[in-house]
């Protein structure tokens, strides 16, 4: 294999872009979803299909993962039948773009490196808009000289990339960028029931505040949505509980407490668990459980 032979394994709302921008720019892509049909277009431009993630990694030098949950991870890289790492062979790169868990992250990163497979934990933020306009912003954790091999690929696919800290490091970044985004979410939806309840027309009031001490990007992304009655992900509401339960569990942790993160895990619980069809909708739906709360008579 002389020219860099990429992996790919996940090809949902983020890893299809993701993977679409590296086949666009010419590399050759060894691909594999649990759902074929949701890969279909990619083999359209060029992607080889294969039948499992070991079948994957036999075929690449660079495996980059964009799967649901942790134990979607787990079970992607650490089958020992059909997993990436009992297809890796000594010097290829496992680069995982899910948000996990640290812990997880520092697991694999052990595993993999007693069979001299470098291992990268690479969560990205920027929803689907970045990942679609290969603008997300890229956090990392592992080995510097791993990092650097991947800079060329994290180019394609973002707009900036830094390396955190050792094995979970990126992780742990991505969990402060949803503690972040998990108060910043309320602050919209909340905003926006005030604006509809007061009388005030609500695509008025973002051309006011929007370029404000209020802007950020889920209020300038998501704000519109919610106006258009469009509740579709985008970020969908069960991965976000998902974020923000290993928030708290990386929280308990360390012994800190964050009632932040604490409430929009309980409302997007709510959402998820009391909304009909919730944990599949964007997280912009949490206009819904305010409305359910503030109930016109
Ligand atoms: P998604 O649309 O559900 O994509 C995940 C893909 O992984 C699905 O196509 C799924 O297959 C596939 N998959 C899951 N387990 C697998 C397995 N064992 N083997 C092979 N394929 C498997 O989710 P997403 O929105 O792209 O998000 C992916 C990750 O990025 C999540 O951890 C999320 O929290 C994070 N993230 C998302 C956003 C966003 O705005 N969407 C932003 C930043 C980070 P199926 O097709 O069968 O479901």
């Amino acid at each position: 294999m002389s020219i860099t032979e990429i992996g790919w394994i996940g090809t949902g709302v983020m890893g299809f872009y993701m993977c679409e921008h590296l086949i666009k720019a010419g590399y050759h892509l060894t691909i594999f979803n649990r759902t074929k049909s949701k890969a279909e277009a990619l083999i359209g431009l060029g992607a080889k299909w294969v039948d499992s993630p070991k079948q994957v990694a036999e075929a690449s030098q660079i495996i980059c993962i964009m799967v649901g949950f942790p134990y979607d991870v787990r079970d992607v890289v650490l089958n020992q039948t059909n997993g990436v790492l009992a297809g890796c062979k000594e010097g290829d790169i496992i680069c995982d773009f899910t948000t996990s868990t640290p812990t997880l992250a520092k697991n694999i990163y052990e595993e993999a490196k007693m069979k001299g497979v470098r291992t990268l934990d690479c969560p990205v933020s920027g929803g689907d808009v970045g990942a679609k306009e290969a603008r997300l912003t890229i956090m990392c954790g592992g080995d510097k000289e791993a990092f650097d091999q991947m800079i060329p690929l994290f180019k394609i696919m973002g707009k900036t990339y830094n390396l955190m800290g050792g094995a979970g490091a990126g992780q742990h970044t991505k969990a402060v960028n949803q503690t972040i985004i998990a108060s910043t979410m309320i602050g919209v939806c909340e905003g926006l029931l005030y604006a509809q309840r007061s009388g005030l027309d609500p695509t008025e009031v973002l051309n006011a505040v929007g370029g404000g001490a209020a802007a950020s990007f889920s209020l300038s992304v998501y704000w519109p949505r919610v106006v258009k009655g469009d509740l579709s992900p985008g970020f969908f509401v069960k991965h976000f509980v998902k974020d923000l339960t290993i928030v708290c569990e990386e929280c308990d942790k360390m012994g800190i407490v964050l009632p932040g993160v604490q409430k929009a895990k309980e409302l997007y619980t709510m959402l998820r668990d009391e909304i009909e069809g919730g944990a599949e909708m964007g997280t912009q739906a949490l206009i819904k459980v305010l409305e359910k709360i503030n109930k016109k008579e």
